[in-house]
Order: C-alpha cells, then sequence, then structure tokens
C-alpha cells in the first residue's frame, strides 16, 4: 500500500542538523510516511550522516552530484523538490529542510484535517524559529503565528510549515509544467514562489499550533547572504562552508594557501563568509602561492615594495602603478603595515600602470578597492568607476570605517558613476 505522506527533505552540507530533521521523522505519531532525502552534492561529514538512517525501507535517498560551480544556475532546493515529486506515492506532500525538526503529532494532525475537510487541499501551521551558533547553542527563538485563511501565503509561511495534496501539486504541474520554480532569483524566498502558484487554485488552511522548529545557524543561505552586492569587489577575501580561503580579484576566485597568508600581510579577521553557491558562481583563478612572484601573478590591490629600494607600488589590472608621494599615501589610506616586500626582479617584470598622485583632476586614473564618502554616500572605485555602496554592504565586506576616504561633490563629479553594489531585500 502506498504512504499516506511523502516527505521531502533537502539537503546540503548540515552534518549537525541533518540527523534531528530525519529522527522528526521517524518520531512521527502517524507511520505511514516515505522519506526522500534529496542530498545536493554535500561534503562526506554530512553524507555519514545520511548513510547510518538508509537501511529503513520507507527512506529513499537521491543525490545530485551537482558540479559547485553550477550551484548558482538554479535554486537548489526547488530543483531538488521537482526531481522528488515524480518519485513520490503518497496522497500528500510534505516539505522539511535539513535544519528543521518535526513535532511528533504534525504529520497526523495535518493529514487528519485534509483528510475531515475533503475540499480542502492545503494545510500550514505556526513555526517555532531559534536562532543558534555554531555548536547549536540557543541564541534567541521566536514564533512565527499562524494568520488565518490565507489567499495569498507567500512570504508569511515557511518551506517546512505545510502539508497539500498531490492533486493540486498536479494542477500547479499542468498550468506551468513544473511543480516548484527554480529560478535562481527566487533562492531566498523559492517557497513564496511555489505558494503564490498553489495559492492560484486555493487558499492555505491554519492549523493553529507550531508543528515544526526551524534552526538558523550562521551558516543557512539567508544569514550568510545578508547584505551581499550582486557582485563581489575584487580584493575582498571569501570562504564558503569548507574551509578554503579565496581571493575575488578580476571577479575570479583565487585560492590563497595558508603560508601566502602573512606573506601577502592579509587579515584573518577580514574573511567574508558567503553561501556556496555564491561562492562558487566565481570561476576559479589561478592558485595564490609561491608562484605568483616568477608568474608576475601577485594578486591585485596590494602594496609592494622591492626591500632595497625606496619605490612603492599598488598592483592594479595586473599592473604596478608606483605610488608618488607620502600625501597620496595619506590621501588614499595605503596601509604601510600591509607593504608586501618582491624582489626587484620580479616588480621589473610587472607591467607598468599610470602613476597614483594626490591630487584628482579629470585625468586621473583612481586606485581600485578605495571606498570615498562624498556627504553621507558610499563610493567604491573599480576599474576608475565609482559604485555606489550601501554602509550595510561595507560592513558585510569587512571595511572599517578608517579606510573610508573623503571626497567633495567636485572630486566625485569627475569620474563616472558604474552600477550600484546595492543589496537585496530578505524576509527573515
Ligand atoms: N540547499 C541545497 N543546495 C545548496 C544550498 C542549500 O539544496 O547548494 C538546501 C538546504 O539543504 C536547505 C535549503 O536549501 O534544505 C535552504 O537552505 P538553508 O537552510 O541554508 O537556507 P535558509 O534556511 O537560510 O533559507
Ligand atoms: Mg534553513
Amino acid at each position: 500500500m502506498n504512504p499516506k505522506v511523502s516527505v521531502i527533505l533537502t539537503s546540503y552540507n548540515k552534518p549537525q542538523t541533518v540527523g534531528k530533521a530525519i529522527d522528526s521523522v521517524l518520531r512521527q505519531t502517524m507511520q505511514e510516511w516515505e522519506l526522500f532525502i534529496m542530498d545536493d552534492a554535500s561534503n562526506e561529514e554530512t553524507a555519514k550522516v545520511i548513510n547510518k538512517y538508509l537501511n529503513d525501507k520507507r527512506i529513499h535517498y537521491c543525490n545530485s552530484y551537482v558540479d559547485d560551480q553550477d550551484r548558482y544556475k538554479k535554486t537548489r532546493y526547488a530543483a531538488l523538490i521537482n526531481q522528488a515529486i515524480p518519485l513520490t506515492t503518497g496522497k500528500y506532500l510534505s516539505y522539511l529542510t535539513d535544519d528543521t525538526e518535526y513535532l511528533p503529532t504534525r504529520l497526523k494532525e495535518m493529514t487528519n484535517f485534509l483528510d475531515r475537510y475533503s475540499n480542502i487541499d492545503i494545510v500550514y501551521s505556526g513555526q517555532m524559529i531559534q536562532h543558534v551558533d555554531n555548536e547549536l547553542k540557543l541564541v534567541s527563538m521566536k514564533t512565527r503565528k499562524t494568520k488565518g485563511v490565507l489567499k495569498r501565503a507567500a512570504n508569511r509561511v515557511d518551506h517546512c510549515s505545510v502539508l497539500h495534496s498531490r492533486t493540486i501539486a498536479e494542477k500547479v504541474f499542468r498550468k506551468y509544467r513544473s511543480y516548484w520554480d527554480d529560478n535562481p532569483k527566487y533562492w531566498h524566498n523559492g517557497d513564496a514562489a511555489f505558494w503564490s502558484r498553489l495559492n492560484e487554485f486555493e487558499p492555505f488552511y491554519p492549523i493553529h499550533k507550531v508543528l515544526d522548529i526551524s534552526y538558523k545557524t550562521p551558516s543557512s543561505f539567508q544569514k550568510l547572504n545578508a547584505f551581499l552586492p550582486p557582485k563581489i569587489p575584487d580584493g575582498i577575501l571569501v570562504k564558503g562552508l569548507g574551509s578554503e580561503v579565496y581571493l575575488i580579484d578580476q571577479q575570479k576566485r583565487r585560492q590563497i594557501k595558508d603560508e601566502m597568508f602573512d606573506r601577502l600581510k592579509y587579515n584573518h579577521q577580514k574573511i567574508v563568509a558567503v553561501p556556496d553557491p555564491v561562492l562558487f558562481k566565481y570561476p576559479c583563478g589561478d592558485p595564490i602561492d609561491e608562484s605568483i612572484f616568477r608568474n608576475q601573478t601577485i594578486p591585485n590591490q596590494r602594496l609592494i615594495k622591492a626591500e632595497e629600494r625606496a619605490d612603492l607600488f599598488y598592483l592594479q589590472g595586473n599592473q604596478k602603478r608606483k605610488i608618488l608621494d607620502q600625501k597620496a599615501i595619506r590621501r588614499f589610506h595605503f596601509k604601510l603595515e600591509e607593504l608586501v616586500h618582491v624582489n626587484q626582479e620580479d616588480i621589473e617584470n610587472i607591467a607598468d600602470g599610470p602613476h597614483i598622485h594626490s591630487t584628482f583632476s579629470p585625468k586621473f586614473i583612481l586606485p581600485d578597492g578605495v571606498i570615498y564618502l562624498e556627504g553621507s554616500d558610499y563610493f567604491l572605485s573599480y576599474k576608475n568607476i565609482l559604485h555606489l555602496i550601501h554602509i550595510q554592504v561595507l560592513k558585510k565586506l569587512q571595511f572599517s570605517e578608517a579606510e573610508f576616504v573623503r571626497m567633495t561633490k567636485e572630486e566625485r563629479l569627475l569620474f563616472e558613476e558604474g552600477e550600484s553594489l546595492l543589496f537585496e531585500i530578505f524576509r527573515k
């Protein structure tokens, strides 16, 4: 006999909580379920946890084997759910993420409700949200309450608080030729995009109770993505869920080896944690190791100097720009403590760029990666174009106030203004 409910669990690199999510299904008071674990090519640690459950005949496992560099192309969990639905057999469908636990009576109460009211196809519940630290210790919590019968459930009901009939999912499929919309523009609220599709047919009916607990860890997508601009500027150090650190240089990600970190005077405090799908969007560039000196691939936006010479250079666009005077050093807040010593010979092999001096003029080329403050607006210079940037984005990217360079309006107007580096607004 077919199980009553098919639970679709989407998983990616959450070894600390994915087991809790699976346990919460095993602990349900209603046992007529099947569970589809849709794993998005997680790491070994996560696979180990999941493997322990795979002897249970009710539990099915699929691995997407997605390539990291393709992650950003689709809203991954929506793609996984779309892949799962045709494999499921239950009368009802229910969603679970790898950082959420169902309360034991959830499936029973929700399926009872839909069994009782045969004209209703979608039910939702309240949710407890627990913000936790990396060790899963509680930081704060709040409840997402039910809000009555919802004709517009988008952004008001969480992914893990809904159960609906297969029949209504098929109506969505007939209209859209897909269940969930996996367009990556809905990554932060793919559930809302699907709820809008469901709402075209029927409202969501509430069970006025908390029936799931969702953990928000420092590594959840929403947290890591908050205040990130559409493009991460060059010169920023980034890190995903793995331990590798990369430098964004010429819009590529260059892995920086531990031993080069101090050699190039980078600061560990300045590493920005970003979601993996964002990180892997940047193509791989040359790794940053000892070979950068002989290959003229020293990262850009570094200050360099030969031991025995007085000349200082700023690297930009793979060229070296000579800094003409002390005033220019002060003007652009170049940090002498971050000076990198390079052999004179290796310096000579780097192509020359335009000099850097302290006064702006229409012909002057701005140094890349400097933050200017004009009135209350912040701008980042890149390829001699100024990009408006939000203070929250600057904080996220670990810029400190001491780095900001004041500029008058007249000075700013000497330069072209390009696309803004603002951030998208998120709901959670
Ligand atoms: N996810 C995925 N592939 C990825 C990243 C995330 O399948 O590359 C899944 C993840 O396992 C989870 C869902 O997407 O089920 C939402 O991710 P997360 O919990 O990190 O985001 P948030 O709770 O902040 O929305
Ligand atoms: Mg989550």
